[in-house]
């Protein structure tokens, strides 16, 4: 057995050489938690090694030698980085995770020193001040105010004392956000319960008890055991159906005390140093507050424009929920539950109240949900609107067995990439649904393919059935990965997903709507006993039903969002108890006790995990307010698969990448700016 620690050097190391697997993948059956640091050490050094040959680079700077060089740099590098984040999010072990909390700073401090290289700046700087003349492509400037802005934001000015300080100040952040999610990955894993009578399982329709079995059984729990562990994919529909309030209200305080209980896994103390470092990262870098800082590189622009569109959704409704703590209230009466009501009770009580209003519910749906007819769902729009095809490749080496791979390409049959998908719930992956690459798409040196891959954590079945959110799920992050897929842009830096995190949101979230599309559905959603269509009445049913409980919904994402923006606002220098700043916000919020929070602090993990989403748990209304208005581009037409608006879609949005700025690119698409009103409408706040 291999220690931890152990490391295995060069030339033996698996990761270092050439990845000669088809398309390129990893060697994943080598890729052993080991072989990390050494292959890290040796792929810094070269990446070093080639920064110094751009900046030291006799000629004078020009755009090919400097910023394409630039963009081409760091390969070796890049893969390893790609290959090693994937695993620790998909499939982790301790090893890995001990590799982790070593390599977070180191790495960290690599790319710190890559942005505080004084040469390159140079090169790059003087670059970007005659930028006006040296007749650029637009892709090509694009690149060059980017890059720009990157070595700029990172501290490329800074020099003297605050220069070593702003170093420390990013590694030390890498390690407590890494701290912070193994936290939480941890209080997810140790919690476990049991179920074994009738009457703990009172209310849960089959398809629960189905997921909780294979739960059980994935812990190792005998047969006939139920086992709900604190994975969304059974806490959802849990407090959806249970009937015993007690196990409730006890899974509702353990998911919210993730992060929260004394001792080795107490995230609040790591919040609260994360957002001393932070305050101080931006007093260096010149701004008043970390939110002003991360503000400059979104679309957004400011906080005021954040504010602006959360206080649009969040006081109305706060006032719809009114209405729907009364109906909610009258059930519970009904039902002979205690009043008033939990924020362990919303989710019980409007699921009966759903299921008498428009006669329906989940566990009538699922069963025409399989995940298998849902990705094929998804695939055929794609060939529809985008003319992709994905074939299915069996016998690639992948990390684990439940990854599946598809080829995707072109109506003439060309690659277009490659695309995986890692669908279930697993104790070794991070709770959630997202997208990562393994290699992103670059136009350099004949074009390189992307490899995309959509994590979700589905619980595992035969058949596994989704849930209508689910399925919305699958699709959203399948949006994303057709954001990878299609990038087809000259410059890496600008390929993809690698778009303002305001914009990102914007190709994931569209790509729901056709989930919803009554063609789509009648195509694709079968029983799987029966092989009958879904029939139009309950379809009839999830549309009227779209709207249902939207106010909570709302409320649940716009609180967070605020908190969020309140917490990355305050001025530098503020020290912050973390539990008491969010009891002080929600009370001067008016956060609905009976309806509470969806992430609490001592478990965000979009805002501690990494800074990627700090001060930025607002992006996904942002987007959600251009997904809205792009949608409208096709319902005007009355075709959702409207050719030329695909096209536009295709040419302006899923293939530009970064490529251009994303205001003008949204107008490219849909000939104006964005407005707001197609967003408060589906979310039932705006009546008209
Ligand atoms: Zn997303």
């Amino acid at each position: 057995m291999n220690q931890p620690n152990s490391t295995v050097q060069t030339p033996d190391n698996p990761l270092l050489a050439d990845w000669l697997a088809p398309y390129g993948l990893p060697p994943f059956e080598l890729a052993r938690p080991e072989y990390f640091e050494s292959a890290f050490d040796l792929a810094m050094a070269a990446q070093r090694t080639e920064l110094d040959a751009i900046a030291n680079n006799p000629e004078r700077p020009t755009f090919s030698n400097t910023l394409v060089a630039l963009d081409q740099c760091g390969r070796l590098y890049n893969r390893i980085e790609l290959l090693f984040s994937n695993l620790t999010y998909s499939e982790t072990s301790p090893a890995l995770q001990a590799v982790q909390r070593t390599m977070a700073p180191r790495l960290a401090a690599h790319e710190n020193a890559i942005y505080m290289h004084a040469a390159l700046f140079a090169r790059v700087d003087s670059l970007y001040r005659q930028r006006q003349q040296l007749a650029l492509a637009p892709q090509d400037l694009r690149l060059l105010e980017r890059v720009h802005l990157d070595f700029v934001r990172a501290g490329a000015r800074l020099d003297g004392a605050a220069r070593q300080r702003y170093g420390a100040v990013v590694q030390e952040l890498a390690a407590q956000c890494t701290t912070f999610s193994q936290n939480v990955l941890a209080d997810e894993n140790s919690f476990l319960l049991e179920l074994k009578t009738e009457s703990d399982l009172a209310g849960l329709p089959e398809f629960v008890r189905e997921a909780m079995r294979a739960a059980a059984a994935q812990r190792g729990l005998g047969e006939n055991s139920y086992a709900l562990t604190l994975s969304p994919s059974l806490t959802e529909p849990f407090l959806s159906f249970s009937a015993r309030r007690d196990l409730r209200e006890k899974v509702w305080r353990e998911r919210s005390l993730r992060g929260a209980h004394e001792g080795p896994t107490d995230n609040r103390p790591i919040a609260a140093r994360i957002m001393a470092l932070r305050q101080e990262q931006a007093q260096l870098l010149g701004y008043a507050s970390y939110a002003d800082y991360e503000l400059v590189d979104r679309m957004a622009g400011s906080t005021a424009a954040v504010l602006n569109l959360l206080g649009q959704a969040w006081e109305p409704a706060k006032a719809k929920a009114e209405e729907g703590r009364v109906t909610l209230t009258a059930m519970a009466r009904s039902l002979g539950e205690p009043t008033p009501i939990e924020a362990w009770d919303w989710r019980y009580l409007a699921e009966k109240v759903r299921a008498q209003q428009f006669d329906l519910d989940d566990a009538e749906l699922k069963p025409y949900f399989t995940l298998d007819n849902m990705i094929a769902a998804m695939f055929d729009c794609a060939q529809r609107l985008f003319g992709l095809h994905f074939v299915e490749q069996h016998g690639l080496s992948l990390y684990h067995p439940d990854v599946r791979a598809w080829e995707v390409q072109r109506a003439d049959g060309t690659a277009v990439g490659l695309f995986l998908g890692d669908n279930f719930a697993r104790p070794t992956k991070r709770s959630g649904a997202w997208m990562s690459i393994f290699r992103s798409q670059s136009g350099h040196q004949g074009g390189t393919l992307p490899i995309v891959i959509n994590n979700n954590n589905f619980a595992k079945a035969s058949p596994t059935l989704l849930s209508f959110e689910d399925v919305k799920t699958l699709f959203h992050e399948f949006g994303h990965g057709l954001h990878g897929l299609l990038s087809q842009v000259r410059h890496e830096r600008l390929a993809g997903t690698s778009v303002l995190r305001d914009y990102v949101e914007l190709p994931s979230q569209l790509f729901e709507n056709w989930a919803l599309e009554r063609e789509v559905l009648q195509r694709h959603a079968r029983h799987f006993q029966s092989g009958d269509v879904l029939p139009d009445t309950l379809l009839d049913k999830l549309h009227a039903a779209r709207r249902f409980n939207q106010a909570w919904a709302t409320l649940m994402y716009t609180g967070p969002a605020l908190i969020d923006m309140a917490l990355h606002s305050l001025p530098n220098g503020t020290t912050v108890d973390i539990a008491a700043f969010e009891a002080e916000q929600c009370r001067l919020l008016g956060v609905p006790q009976d309806i509470g929070l969806r992430h609490h602090l001592s478990h965000f993990q979009h805002l501690f995990a990494g800074s990627g989403y700090a001060a930025g748990y607002y992006v996904y209304m942002w987007a959600e307010v251009l997904e809205a208005d792009a949608y409208q581009a096709f319902s005007e037409t009355g075709n959702a698969f409207d050719e030329s608006t695909a096209r536009r879609l295709l040419q302006h949005i899923y293939s530009a990448g970064n490529s251009q700025e994303p205001a003008q690119a949204f107008r490219n698409f849909r000939g104006r700016d964005p407005q707001v009103e197609a967003m408060l409408r589906k979310r039932g706040l705006l009546t008209v």
